[in-house]
């Protein structure tokens, strides 16, 4: 390793005691959680709790290092009982909710299920980074269905976090945490022109409220007063407050003569950790700028998906999906973890029970170090809870075996059925015809789920009456 390259890894991994608003920035998780981590072990079985250490006026401190081990040691396989999930804990429960202001993250229906973007089965990874708080229907199309993609997800579960992040970081109540308030804002603004998921929107809202509540709170207004007060008048703008606080941003940096970092863009974050050349902070004085050395962080392929981001058909876990690692890195990346062996689940033929291989995802091998993870009784065949194995639910296709009659064994303990209680049907009030035809809401059976009956439109019914 060059000097300078020593120099840029020594810098990256700089670390003093932070405060529970920077070590939430730093590893993407709420001060809540960290809080709940120091208290609780997260891992049934295990003892291990998240370190930190009390400040002069009793607040958390927390040191980045430890802080990145834990996170690295969440990501890792939980302890689970044979043939079931690992329990996801309650202080992830709620971060998990929370971020989704308690609501599925793509339609916001208020009652959810914590929905692993890896699967469960093979990861067994309850990381809070692993998991999005969906509804019943949505976590189906994603899962199994697989109407919604996975790259799809990540990005409003990487954008969530993102604006999250910046949120954190605001509230250590200093100028550049502002700054890269609004930074976020302009990206959130830009993917909301672009995609319409709740989520985004959600959190720009979100992002605009914290603005506020620093650009009227006294710290700012001492470190920058004008800056503050024009925040403000642009704020009150109704027509677009979005608009004229990112413009002033663009101004407030012009006068100060500071500039977005070169390497983060303002964001603070590089390649998903704090960025090494501003320290997180997002913004470098213009006159200093020409001495920030970027080639360590030059981004060359990753040498395990060779830039694709994707390694089995999953993230790259060296380069996180991003296919790209800084240059500095490169050489001291062990790719021996990651060769590959035979699927044991489908052999190499990469299909299972005539669908892709759950295990090896279709690609028939897999990393030799998830071979200890693979448990062959978490895909024997179990009967349908709902159909009895008949495949049929009130004359329709069986919803949760998808007409098939069997599900994987592991999947039994996650299957909720009541949603699926019979109630009569509110059409025909359970005598199955309707104006002398078999009633069409509820088959002809006289019974319906008792979720049918919140896509129940009374008036639907009357028209037709009417019409007839
Ligand atoms: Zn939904
Ligand atoms: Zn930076
Ligand atoms: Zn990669
Ligand atoms: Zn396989
Ligand atoms: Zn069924
Ligand atoms: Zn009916």
């Amino acid at each position: 390793m060059s000097a300078k390259n020593a120099e840029a890894k020594a810098h990256q991994e700089h670390s003093s005691p932070v405060n529970k608003y920077k070590a939430a920035a730093l590893v993407k998780m709420s001060p809540q959680l960290l809080e709940w981590l120091t208290k609780y072990a997260a891992k049934s079985g295990h003892s291990r709790k998240l370190e930190c250490v009390k400040g002069p006026d009793g607040e958390l401190l927390f040191d980045a290092e430890a802080l990145k081990s834990f996170s690295a040691y969440l990501a890792e396989p939980w302890p689970a009982e044979q043939g079931k999930r690992p329990n996801v804990p309650s202080g992830i429960e709620q971060e998990i909710q929370e971020e989704a202001s308690f609501g599925c993250v793509i339609c916001s229906r208020p009652k959810g299920e914590f929905a692993h973007i890896d699967p469960v089965h093979n990861s067994k990874n309850n990381h809070p980074h692993n998991l999005i708080y969906l509804c019943p229907n949505h976590h189906d199309e994603f899962d199994r269905q697989k109407l919604i993609s996975k790259s799809d997800v990540e990005r409003t579960k990487r954008q969530v976090l993102d604006a999250r992040t910046a949120i954190w970081r605001a509230h250590a109540g200093l100028l550049d945490e502002i700054l890269a308030l609004i930074k976020q804002l302009q990206a959130v603004n830009v993917a909301t022109q672009k995609e319409h998921f709740p989520a985004l929107d959600a959190v720009k809202d979100e992002l605009l409220k914290h603005i506020k509540a620093h650009a009227l709170a006294p710290g700012l207004k001492k470190t920058a007063p004008e800056f503050a007060k024009k925040l403000e008048v642009a704020l009150g703008d109704n027509a677009a407050p979005v608009e004229k606080v990112i413009d002033e941003r663009a101004k407030f940096l012009e006068e100060t003569g500071l500039v977005d970092c070169p390497l983060c863009d303002g964001s603070g974050s590089h390649n998903n950790w704090e960025c090494p050349a501003c320290r997180g902070e997002g913004t470098v004085a213009e006159n200093l700028v020409g001495e920030i050395d970027l080639e360590p962080y030059r981004q060359e392929e990753c040498p395990l998906c060779n830039g694709s981001g994707n390694h089995n058909n999953w993230e790259c876990p060296v380069c996180r999906g991003i296919g790209t690692v800084d240059a500095y890195s490169v050489n001291e990346i062990d790719l021996s973890g990651y060769k590959q062996a035979e699927c044991p689940l489908c052999e190499g033929s990469g299909s299972h029970n005539n669908w892709e291989c759950a295990f090896c995802r279709g690609t028939g091998s897999v990393d030799e170090g998830k071979l200890e993870h693979f448990d062959p009784s978490d895909y024997e065949q179990a009967k349908c809870l709902l159909c009895k194995g008949r495949g049929t639910h009130n004359n329709w296709e069986c919803p949760i075996c998808r007409g098939v009659g069997k599900v994987d064994a592991v999947a039994l303990t996650d299957i909720d059925l009541s949603p699926y209680q019979q109630t009569k049907c509110p059409v025909c009030k359970g005598s199955g015809s309707h104006n002398e035809w078999e009633c069409r809401f509820c088959r002809g059976v006289g019974t319906v789920d008792v979720a049918a009956l919140e896509h129940f439109e009374p008036s639907e019914w009357e028209d037709e009456d009417s019409d007839s």
